[in-house]
């Protein structure tokens, strides 16, 4: 602290006269103090000198400035100039100022001028510690800028720190990369293991994130089971791919949440930083590419291109167009035939959807059936499959097999799957046990308990439910057959690997035994050549679907050439009566 010597301790006496004014400054309990024309202190109570730390002597004759915090004398001296020359009338001012400690206190001051105006400047400061208040504030500050779970940055502050960085690159030339990370399946996790799991795996993650990256990167939470990361500094496009690799392989060790042992995996998308860009088109082209890394069959990366940008265009008007496909007829469903292995004939159909699209052709359900489930479509594109499976289930009295028709997660539960399908059939006046409904493994754990009824109601009615792409989920086989299942397909990677000798023909031969000791009908899907036939039939399957028996096919084109034979009631029964 700073000290000067009096001038004539007389000269800066403070209105003898004044009695009241002096018993008002002693006894008060805010800090007040007197500052003369030289910014010295004149006088102090107990409470002003409390604040700093010192005792009221220590404190009187110091320089008012040497006590403040640097950056915030400059403003309290300009403030006071205002004073002097009578341009303030008084003057309000937060600032830190020095404890004797070292520590620094934040400070509310209110500076009066005092005395006669041809009397030498002086100035009444009435100071008060409003740390508390200020860390209260900051606290604020932080839950706005801070995310509360992982205590990462969030969004804005993501958005702030990336716009800061980008404007200083621009200067020196150096590259800035994107990465955004999306956790693969976080939602199975929440709905089976419980948001408390889930917040504790979030933590985990974001904690192996941060160990992964560099200090000087900075790792956010976009909330939900979304990261970002924000590499600065970095080599370029190689360089930021190495990083991004270090961080999935991070997240993809094993993890144990609530004694649940979990291989936890994520989509990520990579952008690099371009001149003149903005933060949020840096995350957008990271998220674009995240996006498509999930689309492309999750677990992996995929890289920001230009192309991407106009793909989410497509998408959005796509989205847009399919809200009135269904209504225009624009959407045909056609029919793929299921074999009885040994004989060949046709004992099923699986109905698979398509868009006959005015300017873009026929599109297949991976261009759309997506969007589909986001834009909340699939109840009525699934309702519109059900009923044109019945319509051609009792179109051709001839075919006596099942229709075996693909549904979504969404619309099961809350949308009443049971509802709609009784709605079909009655309507058509087909009977229940010719239809099948297929259901992903992973469509399956996700029935919420709401599902769970609905599937019960239709599997009592005699509505088989399906297991389709058996194998590639990664569930419990216990939790999946909680339901009432009546059989499984296969899925196609399964039969890709066929006469491998090796984990494809073992995992084949398994299936095909657990479906038939579980009394179940086993499906074996994709089967394209003669020999995967033959494979197949010897591992023991019984049904087969693929485009060696034939291709999906609109209603019109498929002929039913032999009669029908009678007492088909489940797929497992010889009654193929088709070829297609
Ligand atoms: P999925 O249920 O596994 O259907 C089988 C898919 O494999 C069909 O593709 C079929 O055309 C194709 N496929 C059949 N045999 C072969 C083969 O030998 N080789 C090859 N490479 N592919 C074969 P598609 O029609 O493009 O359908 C894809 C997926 O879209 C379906 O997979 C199903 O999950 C979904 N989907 C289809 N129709 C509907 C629907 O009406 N509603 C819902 N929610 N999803 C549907
Ligand atoms: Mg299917
Ligand atoms: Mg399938």
């Amino acid at each position: 602290m700073a000290r000067r010597k009096a001038r004539s301790q007389e000269a800066y006496d403070v209105t003898h006269d004044d009695e009241l004014f002096r018993q008002t400054f002693s006894s008060s309990p805010i800090g007040m103090a007197i500052v003369d024309e030289q910014g010295l202190i004149v006088e102090a109570n107990a409470p002003f000198a409390a604040i700093l730390g010192y005792a009221v002597h220590e404190v009187a004759g110091a320089v008012a400035e040497s006590l403040i915090h640097p950056d915030d004398a400059g403003r309290d001296a300009e403030l006071r100039e205002g004073l002097a020359s009578g341009d303030l009338p008084y003057f309000q001012l937060q600032a830190r100022v020095l404890h004797k400690s070292g520590d620094t206190v934040w400070t509310r001051s209110t500076v009066t001028r005092i005395g006669d105006p041809g009397a030498p400047f002086r100035c009444l400061v009435q100071m008060e510690d409003v740390s508390e208040v200020r860390k209260a504030k900051d606290l604020l500050e932080r839950r706005a800028q801070f995310d509360h779970l992982t205590g990462l940055p969030n969004r804005s502050l993501l958005l702030e720190r990336t716009q800061h960085a980008l404007t200083r690159h621009e200067t020196t030339d150096a590259t800035m990369a994107c990465l955004f990370l999306d956790l693969d399946h976080f939602k199975l996790v929440n709905d089976s293991l419980g948001h408390h799991a889930g917040d504790r795996m979030l933590v985990a993650l974001a904690q192996r994130i941060r160990d992964a990256v560099r200090p000087v990167d900075t790792v956010s939470r976009l909330g939900g089971d979304e990261f970002v990361v924000i590499l600065e500094n970095i080599a370029g496009q190689s360089a930021a791919e190495g990083l991004l690799a270090v961080v999935m392989a991070a997240i993809q060790a094993p993890i144990t949440v609530d004694g649940h042992r979990m291989a936890p995996t994520v989509s990520a998308g990579l952008a690099m930083a371009e001149d003149g860009m903005t933060a949020e088109t840096l995350v957008r082209n990271a998220d674009l590419a995240m996006s498509s890394a999930k689309r492309s069959g999750r677990n992996r990366v995929a890289t920001f291109h230009p192309g991407l940008r106009d793909s989410a265009l497509v998408r959005l008007s796509i989205e847009t167009e399919l809200r009135t496909a269904i209504h225009e007829g624009e959407l045909v469903v056609h029919y793929q035939p299921v074999v009885e292995l040994a004989t060949r004939e046709t004992v099923a159909f699986e109905a698979l959807v398509r868009w006959q699209h005015p300017h873009r052709g026929l599109l297949l359900p991976q261009d759309f059936i997506e969007i589909c489930e986001d834009a909340n479509l699939v109840v009525p594109l699934g309702a519109f499959v059900i009923h044109e499976a019945c319509r051609f289930i009792a179109a051709n009295p001839v075919f006596e097999g099942k229709v075996l028709v693909n549904v979504s997660t969404r619309q099961i539960g809350g949308a009443d799957l049971t509802r709609v399908v009784r709605g079909a059939l009655d309507d058509t006046g087909v009977d229940p046990s010719r239809l099948g409904l297929e259901i992903t493994e992973s469509g399956m754990l996700l029935a919420t308990q709401a599902a769970s009824s609905d599937l019960e109601a239709l599997a009592s009615m005699g509505v088989d439910l399906i297991l389709d792409d058996f194998g590639t989920g990664y569930s419990a086989l216990s939790s999946v057959l909680q339901n009432p299942v009546a059989g499984l397909k296969l899925a196609r990677e399964f039969t890709l690997r066929l006469g491998d000798r090796s984990t494809g023909d073992r995992i084949s031969t398994a299936i095909a035994n657990l479906s038939d000791s579980l009394g179940m009908y086993g499906v074996i899907e994709g089967v394209e050549t003669e020999a995967q036939y033959r494979r197949a039939r010897e591992h023991g399957w019984a049904l087969g679907q693929g485009y060696l028996f034939g291709h999906p096919l609109p209603p019109e084109e498929i002929t039913f050439t032999a009669p029908g034979v009678a007492h088909l009631t489940s797929l497992r029964h010889r009654g193929a009566t088709t070829s297609a």
